[in-house]
């Protein structure tokens, strides 16, 4: 019985990883170029530009899915990447491998799954549940706001690393934004807020240069990815969406 809790109690503290770990790799793999470029490429390009925020969110009955599963490489990629802390874990505390590694698996088809039916409503049994319609709201507003709610499956990391938005938040934060406008005060509101910049810094004291040399870099780290995303949007081929073959 204490191996069984064992295992499932090691099931379950991957499952809360999963959702830092999709938010991780969707935030600054799948929407900023790095290695390995396709992941932006095939996410942030073609996923994002085939499936808007709007009504071409969803994929009609009579059209071909496409785009939508990730590369046939990813499970045993993402598999065999946390396989060696699965096993130095259980090195540690025993009897959690199996439970971990269920759970990493399990975590991946479900995301998958959920996926596909966010996108293509096709009646299936889970679109009846509250908490799907939940979830694939959650990101349809990603495809609207594609740097917020990064989290598919499990939204705990948009939640604790305030990355979530909901139809609520939105309505807040334009209503916040319209009372500013109209207060004269927009500079004091949201994005608009003035952020300590290097212009403002003092260069003859050392935190003065320190901010300097951040934001240069920050920009020189921005300049770069604008410019990796022009060259990939360039080389991209969206492809076009398909009818189904009758
Ligand atoms: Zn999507
Ligand atoms: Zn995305």
């Amino acid at each position: 019985m204490a191996v069984f809790l064992t295992q499932f109690a090691s099931a379950l503290g991957w499952v809360i990883y999963g959702s830092f770990y999709e938010w991780f790799f969707h935030k600054f793999w799948m929407h900023e170029v790095r290695t390995p470029r396709e992941a932006f490429r095939g996410h942030a390009i073609i996923h994002h530009n085939l499936y808007k925020g709007d009504e071409g969110y969803f994929v009609p009955e009579d059209e071909h899915a496409q785009h939508i599963l990730l590369k046939p490489y990813a499970l045993p990629l993402i598999f065999l990447m946390h396989l060696p802390i699965i096993l130095l874990i259980e090195k540690y505390i025993p009897h959690t491998a199996i439970g971990g590694c269920v759970s990493v698996v399990v975590y991946f088809v479900v995301y998958e799954y959920m996926h596909w039916n966010m996108h293509v409503p096709r009646k299936h049994f889970v679109e009846k549940f509250k908490w799907f319609q939940f979830l694939r709201h959650h990101h349809h507003l990603h495809h609207k706001h594609p740097l917020k709610n990064f989290c598919v499956l499990f939204p705990l990391a948009d939640w604790m690393t305030g990355t979530m938005v909901t139809d609520a938040s939105l309505e807040r934060r334009k209503q916040a934004r319209e009372a500013a406008i109209k207060a004269g005060n927009i500079a004091l509101e949201g994005k608009h807020k003035p952020k300590a910049s290097a212009p403002t810094a003092d260069p003859s004291t050392f935190a003065g240069k320190m901010a300097i040399s951040r934001a240069k870099r920050a920009e020189m780290r921005h300049q770069k990815q604008v410019a990796a995303v022009k060259k990939m949007m360039s080389t991209t081929v969206i492809p076009p969406r398909k009818m189904k073959q009758r």
